[in-house]
């Protein structure tokens, strides 16, 4: 099968190489005999609804978000159909915030969002950094991962979060919760090497995107023996972290 990607401004949001995922989709949509085929989504560009199986968006810093943040409004329509007709999307750190209401920079610029996840965030003074551990009871399966901001995301009331914490501070430092979850949309502070350490997830997330291509059949497994020593060390070190804050 093609599955074909619409990765969303990937000259402004690539933060910690969040475009490195992508790499991971592609070996793994390889090795079970599918190709992927990636396109850029840039500013200006329209937002092909239907022709894409899986968006996604990277991380960046504020300066970055400010200049593709309009932009983005202005695709939020077509994203938001996308989303309903149940296309994947995955969305990283800054990418992740847009994909809310809004986004209140350090400086007090309010961002808008284009409306797709059920949050809203606002930039605190202290940054939150450092290695996380997940427990994604939905899926029975935990994600590890690095964190690095300074937004605090609010999940609105029955919001599905993407995790509990187990080791780090997650959506805002408070709430126990990471990320979010809304019918094939993830979005999650988790940084750049996110898939290589998840496979779990990576292939959750290239199911859903196989779906949307009409793939008839299910992933087969693979080995994933380094990628599960990869996550045990990445998990082993959140949690030396000891315990949420
Ligand atoms: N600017 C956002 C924050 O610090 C996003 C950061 C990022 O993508 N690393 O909250």
């Amino acid at each position: 099968m093609r599955i074909r990607v619409g990765h969303l401004y990937p000259d402004y949001l690539n933060i910690y190489a969040d475009r490195g995922n992508i790499a991971v989709l592609a070996q793994r949509a390889a090795r079970r005999g599918h190709d992927l085929e990636v396109h850029a989504i840039g500013m200006g560009d329209p937002v092909p609804v239907g022709e894409i199986d899986l968006y996604y968006v990277g991380g960046g810093q504020d300066r970055e978000q400010a200049l593709v943040a309009h932009d983005m409004t202005r695709k939020a329509e077509s994203l938001r159909e996308a989303v309903e007709r149940d296309a994947a999307f995955l969305a990283v750190c800054g990418g992740y915030q847009l994909l809310g209401r809004h986004y209140r920079d350090v400086a007090g610029n309010e961002l808008p969002g284009v409306g797709i996840l059920p949050l809203h965030t606002v930039a605190g003074q202290r940054r939150m950094i450092g290695d996380v551990l997940l427990d994604c009871t939905w899926a029975g399966e935990t994600l590890a991962g690095f964190e690095n901001h300074a937004g605090r995301t609010v999940l609105d009331v029955g919001a599905e979060p993407l995790g509990r914490v187990v080791s780090g501070f997650g959506n805002d430092g408070a709430s126990g919760d990471e990320g979010c979850r809304y019918r094939k949309v993830y979005g999650t502070y988790l940084h750049g090497p996110l898939l290589p350490r998840n496979p779990w997830f990576a292939d959750r997330v290239l199911g859903d995107a196989l779906k949307h291509a009409g793939a008839p059949e299910e992933l087969e497994p693979l080995p994933d023996e380094l990628e599960q020593q990869a996550h045990a060390v990445s998990a082993a070190r959140a949690r030396s972290r000891g315990g949420r804050y």
